[in-house]
């Protein structure tokens, strides 16, 4: 049976928006001394901008319409960015076919053109070399039937809390290890990670190539202590299921990222993370 004190601990946490699924949970965040961290809509706001169009053979505009008609029917950050930068309406007609490539970008038939938009690794695997801009931000490249057209840079901003929610994990919580992972680009990773603290970075990640990372933390942790992994995305859904404690995001998180996860933090709010190890810790000295 289960010690009451852990009703309590479920209970106290639930009133804060912290929903924990099982007091196996309550015990494994009490141990938590690894945690890794998704960047796009977990420690950055998730809401970019399109801040540059750089086109190498054609006009801007068109540029950008490709780009637009490419992530027509895509809901991830960067296609509503795009989409929201070109602001002009779409004939679906024009869009004969689109496949989104998980961690790359997509890949659309437009004006019966073959399109490919994302980010070098995609252009890489299309014999395509692609231009090197010097900003910080999230590069995304367009190719049209084989030529390469030009870039987008499109740049989210840090939410307000990360920075403060990184030094309460290490400083009163005593994490070990702060991580990120995440899909974007090397450059970014580094500057996100520098500027919040984070002590151990790994970028351009396939969704599978978390899973490895996430394992690999799991080897390096001892058998007392725990890891969890902070996700919203789709694609996070493999890794929260992975490592010890998945922790997704209730408001802005996808279905399939809540319904993998562990603990959901009902309102988003990141500060809520070392308030529920907290919680936890206290919780388990009343249990045992
Ligand atoms: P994250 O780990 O930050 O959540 P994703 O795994 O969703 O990132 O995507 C990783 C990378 O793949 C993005 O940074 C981008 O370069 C590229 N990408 C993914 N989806 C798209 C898209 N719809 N359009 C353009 N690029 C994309
Ligand atoms: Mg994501």
């Amino acid at each position: 049976s289960v010690p009451l004190g852990f009703f309590s601990g479920i209970g106290a946490a639930s009133k804060l928006g912290i929903l924990i699924k099982g007091s196996t949970y309550i015990e494994a965040l009490a141990k938590i001394n690894t945690i890794a961290f998704d960047k796009t809509g977990t420690l950055t706001k998730g809401n970019f901008k399109v801040t540059t169009i750089q086109s190498l053979t054609t006009n801007e505009h068109e540029l950008l319409e490709y780009a637009s008609y490419a992530e027509y029917y895509s809901n991830h950050p960067i296609a509503c960015s795009i989409k929201k930068a070109f602001g002009e309406a779409i004939d679906e007609q024009r869009i004969t076919n689109t496949k989104e490539i998980a961690g790359r970008g997509i890949k659309a038939t437009i004006d019966h053109k073959t399109v490919f938009i994302g980010n070098h690794t995609l252009m890489k695997e299309q014999g395509l070399t692609v231009a090197i801009p010097e900003e910080v931000g999230t590069i995304v490249h367009v190719a049209v039937d084989h030529k390469y057209l030009g870039y987008l840079v499109i740049c989210d901003q840090i939410k307000p809390e990360s920075r403060q929610v990184i030094r309460d994990l290490k400083e009163n919580c005593h994490l070990k290890d702060t991580v990120l992972l995440t899909g974007d680009q090397e450059k970014i990773a580094h500057y996100v990670a520098k500027e919040l603290g984070i002590d151990q970075v790994y970028s351009e990640l396939l969704p599978q190539e978390k899973v490895t990372q996430v394992e690999k933390l799991l080897l390096a942790s001892d058998k007392d202590h725990t890891v969890a992994f902070v996700g919203d995305g789709i694609n996070d859904a493999p890794v929260l299921t992975r490592c010890d404690i998945g922790i997704s995001m209730g408001g802005l998180g996808s279905d399939a990222a809540i319904e993998a996860s562990d603990i959901v933090i009902m309102d988003d709010d990141l500060k809520k993370i070392p308030l529920a190890i907290s919680l936890c810790r206290r919780t388990m000295t009343i249990v045992k």
